[in-house]
């Protein structure tokens, strides 16, 4: 029989796992028997619909069976099973995304590999911790043929036909022997070691994981008085099966709740929130919610799936289930089980259930509950939540025409002028002087690059507190919600600012003519030139006026280039700035002069709003010319 080879990216983390350097080697019992409970829903689903299965819900079982002189441990279930081709799919290669992830962040480092070990469920490889040999017999359901994989890790595995009583899987881990310390693998084989990791890592698995235990018993027809005791195996049940959501949130520590978030969701650092539904009434449902502590690997990529396990009574229907899950919070992972749900629903049809709506309407209020509690007692941790997925409520709160504003308002933070960091839109507002009618924004890349833009210049003289609108969702934002608590967003690059003080600037008519001057070299390039009100140090700004902003042009630019979006560009002048004396003066002296002045004053403020140069080269010669 020919042997395959892995391919390279399993070989890889098979080479990790046979060098075992990681400590937890117990976890591989989990992820065994993970894989076993997975594969008995899958079946479990089936047999609602599909009555040849021929099993109940109470049929379908694990067991695990240890056997000390033959050094194996076999975690046998009957569930699904594979077929050759999956064999092959699943075991010869690691072809889920966490392992890509693995991939790009173990580059080199042997000690980046043991914490990845930890932190990704690794799956069935992790047999290879502890296990020299491990062999799979298994049979499809739907299929009378069975198939036994084999490796011996490295060199590879075969697969070869072989005769299958039952439908399910044997996983059989032939397990090494000790080498460094005694009962270094062999405690892999007692079974009270083993119920206890059963216990400590997989006691909510929803159906039971049965193992033969020694039981003393007294032997039949031993005297009264001097009775005699024997050892006996009889099988038990060795996990109390209710799973975790089903059990009341006093009665669960953090610690279990993170165990189970790790295993089920294949994450590795603890979650940020644990939310707990119990709900009775129009409809009945428990829900377990977690609120990821970073962004999940496919997050903000169209390959990423949202969606929370749906259970009904305790049956797997639906693994990611997105209906439950309003669009601002896609990122939250969790539970929900209901017995009021059709078990025979198929899956198009859930998507119109109305009770799903009931409970995705229920769960966005819990949630939402659950930020704003964050945001008012634990401000740090809402801002490092902030930074995973913020973006989301932001892009959500401006979706469909603001039609979630009311909910979301209050969640958005904004990095402010004045105080150097993130605040609400009710603190802003909560400190406005009276006087002041607006909420001013000022919209560019980065907050460092927003803090130097000369439009905001007078605002900050005016002691104004400005919001940097530095995401992309930002400056639509504006416009969407208009105002917040009846106070209308006007951006500091819009036209008039209304400061109390601010003087109309009354020019000569030497710097009207030198203003229409740059009007008339510029021609269409701008919409116009004016003296600017705000600019007090800088020489000249860009600003857009009504409609499209600079931010929204350049969001266009990268979504929608065909469209050739723009916005207006209005060139605003500091006329009592010495770079626009000069012109004034040239324009008489040199007007061909001052006409390179004018690009270059042009050039300038696209540079500040962040613009691309129009024709960089031909500019650069331009500046350079004005040196000789
Ligand atoms: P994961 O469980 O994270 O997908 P694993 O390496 O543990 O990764 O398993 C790979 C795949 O092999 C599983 O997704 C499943 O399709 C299949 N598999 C593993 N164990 C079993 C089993 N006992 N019964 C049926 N399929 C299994």
């Amino acid at each position: 029989m020919r042997k395959k080879k892995f391919k390279a990216e399993s070989q890889r983390l098979l080479d990790l796992m046979i060098n075992s350097i990681y400590t937890h080697k117990e976890i591989f019992l989990r992820e065994i028997l993970s894989n076993a409970s997975d594969a008995i829903d899958k079946l479990c689903y089936l047999s609602l619909t599909d009555d040849q299965v021929g099993l109940d819900r109470g049929d379908f079982a694990i067991r695990i069976k240890a056997d000390e002189t033959a050094r194996t441990l076999t975690v046998s279930d009957n569930g699904i099973g594979m077929s050759e081709e999956e064999l092959e799919e699943n075991l010869g290669v690691i072809a889920n995304s966490g392992s890509l992830q693995f991939r790009r962040e173990t580059e080199g480092s042997a000690e980046k590999d043991t914490d990845i070990i930890g932190q990704f469920g690794v799956g069935f490889y992790s047999a290879f911790m502890v296990a020299d040999r491990v062999t799979v017999i298994t049979r499809k359901y739907g299929e009378e043929q069975g198939y036994r994989w084999e490796s011996a890790g490295a060199e590879g595995y075969t697969v070869e036909p072989c005769d299958k009583e039952r439908v399910g899987t044997d996983v059989i881990m032939h397990i090494k022997s000790d080498e460094d310390e005694p009962d270094e693998y062999s405690r892999y084989l007692r079974p009270y070691e083993l119920r206890e990791l059963v216990k400590k890592y997989s006691d909510y698995i929803r159906f039971p994981i049965r193992m033969d235990m020694p039981h003393s018993r007294r032997k039949e027809g031993s005297p009264d008085d001097k009775p005699e005791y024997e050892e006996v195996m009889e099988e038990e049940t060795l996990n109390s099966m209710v799973p975790l959501w089903q059990r009341k949130k006093s009665e669960v520590t953090k610690e279990e709740y993170e165990e189970f978030y790790r295993q089920r969701f294949g994450e590795f650092s603890p979650s940020q929130s644990v939310i707990t539904v119990s709900a009775e009434g129009a409809v009945t449902y428990k829900a377990l919610l977690f609120i990821p502590s970073r962004r999940p690997g496919l997050y903000g990529t169209e390959d990423f799936q949202p969606g929370l396990q749906l259970y009904s009574a305790g049956v797997m229907i639906m693994d990611k289930c997105a209906d439950l899950l309003p669009e601002p919070f896609n990122f939250v992972r969790g539970v929900v089980d209901s017995p009021d749900l059709s078990l025979n629903i198929s899956r198009e049809l859930l998507q119109h259930d109305r009770q799903l709506k009931i409970i995705s309407g229920n769960l966005e209020k819990k949630i939402k509950a659950e930020l704003e509690r964050m945001l008012r007692d634990e401000r740090e941790e809402y801002e490092k939540f902030w930074q995973n997925f913020g973006l989301q409520l932001k892009v959500s709160a401006i979706n469909n025409y603001g039609a979630r504003k009311e909910q979301l308002q209050d969640l958005l933070l904004f990095y402010s002028s004045k105080e150097k960091k993130l605040v609400t839109l009710s603190e802003y507002v909560s400190r406005m002087p009276e006087n002041q009618k607006y909420i001013y924004y000022a919209a560019g890349d980065t907050v460092d690059a927003v803090d130097h833009m000369p439009q905001t210049e007078r605002l900050k003289d005016h002691d104004m507190e400005i919001l940097y609108f530095v995401d992309r969702p930002d400056d639509f934002l504006a416009d969407v919600f208009g105002a917040y608590q009846d106070k209308p967003f006007r951006s500091a690059t819009d036209g008039d600012l209304e400061l109390e003080d601010e003087v109309k600037h009354e020019e000569t008519p030497s710097q009207q003519e030198a203003l229409a001057f740059v009007k008339e070299t510029l021609g269409e390039k701008v919409t116009e030139v004016k003296a600017s009100a705000r600019l007090k140090t800088h020489p000249v700004c860009l600003s857009s006026g009504e409609g499209l902003t600079f931010e929204m042009e350049k969001y266009f630019a990268a979504v929608q280039p065909e469209m050739g979006m723009k916005a207006k560009r209005i060139l605003e002048i500091n006329v009592d700035h010495p770079a626009f004396a000069a012109l004034e003066t040239a324009r008489i002296t040199d007007p061909e002069r001052a006409k390179k002045y004018a690009q270059v004053l042009y050039n300038q403020a696209l540079l500040i709003a962040g613009l691309p140069l129009e024709d960089p080269g031909s500019y650069t010669d331009l500046l350079c010319s004005l040196w000789q």
